[in-house]
């Protein structure tokens, strides 16, 4: 599998080094509150463990999973909700935990989502932001990572469901795109 990445992005220190500082400033800034911690399947996953375990303030934990890329690398531009969350979100601060913003469409047809059932605030955390591929206005509020308009993959993040495993963030070489 290491094999099929041409470079590497950010390393498991660096990701570590991000969870650290997010997890401290999302902390100081929810302190006396308890948000709701929503992870988006299944991208989120592995950053969302190593986040929350830096936070020192009570949280609550759900999982919401939407589809929108249809396993390849460019996204379909619909939406659609494939697990909903089981807590109750009216009145509730909530944050919303992301892998990657590209286009911005997942994380609009979320934010709509909760504030119609009465969230009383709404902000995104995310391991990386993609601002040159927004389509539609959307803002995260904690960003770990800027990255250049490349595909990328590890930590979370898949290429056809694979590489989700990697402990590092990378860039798949061409070769494995063309050999589809
Ligand atoms: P958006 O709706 O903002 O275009 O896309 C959000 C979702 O698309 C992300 O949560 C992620 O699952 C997927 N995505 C966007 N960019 C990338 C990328 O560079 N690599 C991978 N593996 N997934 C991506
Ligand atoms: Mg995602
Ligand atoms: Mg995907």
């Amino acid at each position: 599998m290491n094999n099929d990445i041409l470079k590497t992005l950010y390393s498991e220190e660096d990701i570590k080094q991000a969870c650290k500082k997010l997890g401290k400033q999302i902390s100081e800034d929810y302190k006396g509150k308890t948000p709701i911690i929503i992870g988006v399947l299944k991208g989120a996953i592995f950053f969302m463990t190593d986040m929350v375990r830096e936070m020192d303030i009570y949280t609550k934990l759900d999982f919401i999973d939407v589809s929108s890329y249809n396993g390849g690398t460019k996204s379909s531009g619909s939406v659609k909700l494939i697990k909903d969350i089981d807590i109750d979100v009216n009145g509730q601060d909530i944050i919303f935990m992301e892998d990657i913003i590209d286009t911005g469409r997942t994380l609009k047809y979320l934010k709509e989502l909760l504030a119609d059932r009465g969230a009383n605030s709404i902000k995104v955390c995310t391991l990386m932001d993609k601002p040159e591929g927004r389509v539609v206005e959307v803002k995260a509020d904690y960003v770990g990572f800027e990255v250049p308009n490349e595909f990328v993959v590890g930590y979370g993040l898949d290429y056809d469901g694979k590489y989700r495993n990697l402990p590092y963030v990378g860039v798949l070489k061409p070769k494995i795109y063309s050999d589809q």
